[in-house]
């Protein structure tokens, strides 16, 4: 069992449940910008919110970001400690730094101490780049978690161990590795990430191996998909995630069949449109919806879920709980079957 650390409202670790983590892609000291997408991201279910602090302006707009927001904040700082600093005055939840590159003790001192005075963990995070390759030639999992540990042994040095550690990599087998050795070192949550996984396709399927195949085995306390896309998917990956593993239990369930020669309606296009309206109106009870081709094994599974409806030729017989409701032309399919989600 890891140990619990607190990020603002948010314990991670110590058996609480898996955390979503994504990041802004707004420029932080664009305090508007930046807080219209922190909270789309909070209905969206993110549950933990970085910012990539780069300069002294966007360190003091934390403060201001703070007030407007609701979930933890957490600050992503390199190099500069000031810049650590200044966001722990501003009330940040969690600073994303490492000892290592913010130059003189005194300096990893100060953040230490003014960390610990305000309660705010810091997240250590090695990836493939990090590791110095002058002392660790080879990149490997061993190579990666000693540099992690070297780097908590620094704050630990300096009685600071309200620590959290990812170590990511690109590389989905490296990677895995890497989490399981580091989980048999040390009993910090672990941050769970596939570092740079590319664009959404490759990068939900690479996520999905990699931090299933942890967190199926018990591995990992909070995760970040990261995808070269807008930040909002991150978090419906990360909840499909969870949802698949059943960590995480979601308030729908959509069923959509692969369609065939028999589909005689444009099922994908209507299995997109309900998909991204269940996902921007999250019912408030689980229900199950299914958007089936066709009358083979359409109303089957259509009489199964909450909602479905089951394809013919330009259009549809929707289904409520296994009753048949009323057929409905291809052309309203989408407002129908909303209108019985809503009725629900
Ligand atoms: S439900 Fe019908 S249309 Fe969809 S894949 Fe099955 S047989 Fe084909």
């Amino acid at each position: 069992m890891t140990k619990k650390v607190l990020i603002g409202n948010i314990y991670i670790g110590g058996g609480a449940p898996i955390a979503i983590q994504s990041m802004c892609n707004t420029k932080t000291k664009d305090i508007v910008a930046t807080v219209k997408q922190i909270n789309e991201l909070e209905k969206a279910g993110c549950d933990i919110i970085r910012v990539a602090v780069p300069d002294m302006e966007a360190a003091k707009a934390i403060k201001d970001i703070k007030k407007e927001i609701n979930i933890p904040l957490v600050a992503d700082i390199h190099f500069d400690y000031k810049l650590a600093i200044e966001s722990a005055k501003g009330g940040v939840d969690k600073l994303r730094i490492n000892p290592g590159n913010i130059g003189e003790r005194e300096n990893v001192e100060a953040v230490a101490n003014i960390a610990k005075d305000k309660g705010i963990p810091i997240r250590i995070g090695v990836n493939g780049g990090s590791v110095d390759r002058k002392k660790y030639p080879i990149l490997n999992e061993e190579s990666l978690v000693l540099s992690g540990m070297e780097q908590v042994k620094i704050l630990e040095s300096m009685g600071f161990t309200d620590i959290v550690l990812s170590i990511k990599s690109s590389s989905v087998p490296l990677m895995i590795k890497a989490y399981k050795l580091a989980s048999t070192l040390c009993d910090y949550p672990l941050h769970l990430g596939v570092t740079e996984a590319g664009l959404k396709e490759v990068g939900t399927i690479k996520s999905a191996v990699g931090i299933g195949s942890l967190l199926n085995m018990g591995i990992g306390d909070t995760i970040r998909v990261s995808l070269t896309d807008d930040p909002i998917e991150e978090v419906y990956v990360a909840r499909e995630i969870l949802s698949a593993l059943e960590l995480r239990e979601e308030s729908y369930r959509f069923i959509s069949c692969p369609t065939c020669g028999r589909t005689q309606i444009d099922l994908q296009g209507l299995a997109k449109r309900v998909n991204e309206y269940l996902r921007k109106n999250p019912p408030k009870r689980p229900i199950t919806v299914a958007v089936m081709g066709c009358i083979v094994n359409g109303p089957g599974e259509a009489k199964e879920a909450d909602i479905g409806v089951a394809g013919g030729k330009a259009r549809g017989a929707i289904f409520k709980r296994g009753e048949f409701v009323r057929n409905v032309p291809e052309s309203d399919m989408f407002e129908e079957l909303v209108k019985e989600i809503e009725l629900l």
